[in-house]
């Protein structure tokens, strides 16, 4: 039955269509009208506006990330290309604890500070994370945006870095603004418990805050307190938060680090035998070995909010530098995954990414650094953070590549880039971030873990990108191709899908290929019925949505 003129104003035709529940292919055609799709089926003789021609390629639900730190870059790069020339429709932001919202006045001044890499950054005059999403929503986005809350901004924004509990009256701050984010459309609460300030938080605090969000229909996410020697026990405590809170629980990239490589089945028993005990427990994670920090945020916590000169000053004392060396490797208060490569004194593990000041030594170890100095690696470690006065920046090569692919394979497991929305120019910048997971996460685990090696199937893979992290967040209407969802589609030629946004695979040294190319084989993507990759190009369009969250009853999510 014709409705007009136009039966659709987008008809992707001669796809297979792979509908998000993890079902096989089946050819069909898609039809588009306004944001929604209107049907899927035979559709032969309809007239549309537009008409994509997808023989020969897959169509699928646009992808979901579920782990990203797009907070603020998705006020800078509305149009969020390097998400859609994936095929990525939606980023959950807020996580590890860190969103930019809220701000209190008191501590305004040590929130901003963080966004001080944007230029336009002090500009921007949020308090509560309402404010912060409908700032979002002027400016327009590209992508659909999820957030979460993050306890450590709101911790910051009731005490400062303190690191002892709160007092009841902080605690009573605390538990208002989740309730106040929670009102204003977040669909949870993200810790990081190996960040400052999440890690002067004790289990009880984030118990307690985390029943504020169950009673809004929210989830926890967590970067747990030690994703290495103290896995086990971290993911124990994150569980224990999840059944005191009756809040469904969310791991965040949940793969053993180096010092806790080969305990990956151990937690993922754990993650069973919660759920069999009736605990909403699932878990995300990346496909990157990798992580470039700059050296200096591999050095104890509470180092991370001096000032570079007073930094700087401390490492040119020798007594200080012995000092910061044993409490590194005595490791008392976890710090972040990579660490453990200091800890356990890997220095042929990480990479000199970036040393502006001499460029010709980026590729070498620190352990290649330190025997051609001669001195130890320890020196040569504190020394390359001192002469470039921090703009050091590491490659620290710290998981194990099957282990990775072992917790992909779980049932429980998600598929996420734990990247962020970055600026067109720094995909070319000589000091680009390293980020490849922010511009080839997606297109690199159907390429290498699809086709290449069999490690996911097609369906499956598509499913922990798509209708999986769409249940969890509660979003009836997205993550599927059905009649009345949303028109969030990407449409792709699996055998060209490359990624090519890293140093090449496995890494080559010195760097290769880099910084990020787009990936190519994504060749149409739709955000909300509106064209946001045409022939492999971006349009620029800013049809993306900031979703709030609602109390829908969730969909089950097959395990
Ligand atoms: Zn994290």
């Amino acid at each position: 039955m014709l409705t007009g003129p136009m039966e659709f104003d987008v008809l992707i035709r001669n796809g297979r269509v792979l509908d998000g529940t993890g079902a096989p292919a089946r050819a069909a055609d898609v039809g588009v009208r306004g944001s929604v799709v209107a049907r899927v089926g035979r559709l032969h003789g309809s007239k549309a506006g537009r008409i994509i021609d997808a023989d020969g390629k897959y169509v699928a639900p646009g992808f979901i990330d579920i782990h990203t730190h797009s907070d603020v870059g998705i006020l800078v790069e509305q149009t969020a290309e390097c998400a859609v020339r994936q095929g990525v429709t939606t980023h959950v932001i807020g996580n590890c604890g860190d969103s930019p919202a809220p701000i209190s006045d008191e501590y305004r001044e040590l929130a901003v500070r963080r966004f001080e890499y944007y230029s336009n950054a002090r500009d921007w005059k949020w308090s509560s994370y309402g404010e912060y999403l409908e700032f979002m929503e002027r400016r327009g986005v590209g992508i659909n945006i999820a957030g979460l809350v993050g306890h450590g901004a709101i911790r910051l924004a009731v005490m400062g870095f303190e690191d002892r509990p709160p007092i009841a009256a902080e605690l009573r701050s605390m538990r208002g603004h989740v309730d106040e984010a929670m009102r204003s459309g977040a669909f949870g609460m993200s810790t990081g418990l190996v960040y400052p300030p999440g890690c002067f938080a004790d289990t009880e605090e984030i118990a307690e805050l985390a029943g504020v969000v169950a009673r809004h229909g929210g989830f926890y996410a967590s970067h747990i307190r030690g994703e290495r020697e103290t896995i086990v026990d971290a993911v124990k405590e994150c569980i224990d938060i999840g059944e005191r809170a009756g809040c469904p629980i969310q791991i965040s990239h949940n793969n053993p680090k180096y010092g806790g490589i080969g305990k990956a089945r151990e937690i993922q028993k754990l993650w069973e035998s919660a759920r069999s005990r009736g605990v909403d427990v699932l878990a995300d994670n990346d496909a990157h070995t990798d992580f470039g920090p700059p050296l200096s945020h591999a050095l104890p916590q509470w180092t991370q909010k001096l000032r570079t000169a007073d930094l700087i000053a401390l490492l040119k004392d020798p007594a200080k530098r012995q000092e910061l060396k044993a409490e590194i490797i005595a490791d008392r208060k976890p710090g972040a995954g990579y660490v453990g490569l200091l800890v356990h004194e890997r220095f042929d593990r990480i990479w000199l990414l970036r040393r502006p000041g001499d460029p010709s030594k980026e590729g070498l170890t620190i352990a290649d650094l330190a025997s051609g100095r001669g001195v130890d690696p320890w020196t040569a470690y504190f020394d390359v953070i001192v002469e470039e006065h921090d703009r050091a920046v590491g490659l620290f090569d710290y998981m194990d590549i099957e282990e990775i692919k072992s917790t992909l394979r779980h049932p429980l497991v998600m598929i996420c880039s734990d990247g962020w929305v970055a600026p067109k120019e720094e995909r070319t910048s000589p000091t680009a971030p390293y980020q490849p997971c922010t511009f080839g996460e997606f297109p690199g685990i159907l390429q290498r873990f699809v086709v290449e090696e069999p490690v996911l199937t097609l369906e499956a893979a598509i499913y922990k990108m798509t209708g999986m992290p769409a249940a969890r967040l509660g979003l009836a209407d997205r993550g599927l191709v059905r009649p009345g969802s949303a028109a969030d589609l990407v449409v792709f030629d699996l055998p060209r899908v490359r990624d090519r946004a890293t140093n090449l695979w496995p890494h080559t040294y010195p760097f290769q290929n880099y910084p990020h190319e787009y990936p190519e084989g994504i060749d149409w993507v739709l955000v909300n019925g509106q064209v946001a990759v045409e022939d492999a190009k971006a349009s620029g369009t800013l049809s993306g949505r900031v979703l709030r969250h609602s109390r829908n009853p969730r969909r089950s999510i097959k395990a």
